[in-house]
């Protein structure tokens, strides 16, 4: 059996992304959930975390609603100053 590709997948939209800042350096990114480790308890809540790729400290997941889609906000304006960059050339 031979498959042929009509349509490509994408990957991306099955990753379950968070969002996560390193309060020590200032990084700030997203992770799969491959990634990102459960730390939460009953008393605090549900929480996660990753390493910081900058600094090696553990970064958290971004919780307040408002700082969220800051920084969502922010990874749409690259995204599209990304693609500008190409199309422009
Ligand atoms: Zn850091």
């Amino acid at each position: 059996m031979t498959m042929k590709t009509i349509v490509e997948g994408n990957l991306e939209v099955t990753k379950e992304y968070k969002y996560f800042e390193c309060l020590n350096c200032g990084w700030i990114g997203k992770a799969d959930k491959t990634e990102y480790t459960y730390c939460g308890d009953q008393r605090e809540g549900d929480s996660w975390y990753v390493k910081c790729p900058c600094c090696g400290h553990k970064a958290y997941d971004i919780q307040q609603r408002h700082r969220l889609s800051q920084i969502v906000d922010k990874e749409i304006r690259m995204q599209q100053r990304k693609s500008n960059y190409w199309e422009n050339r």
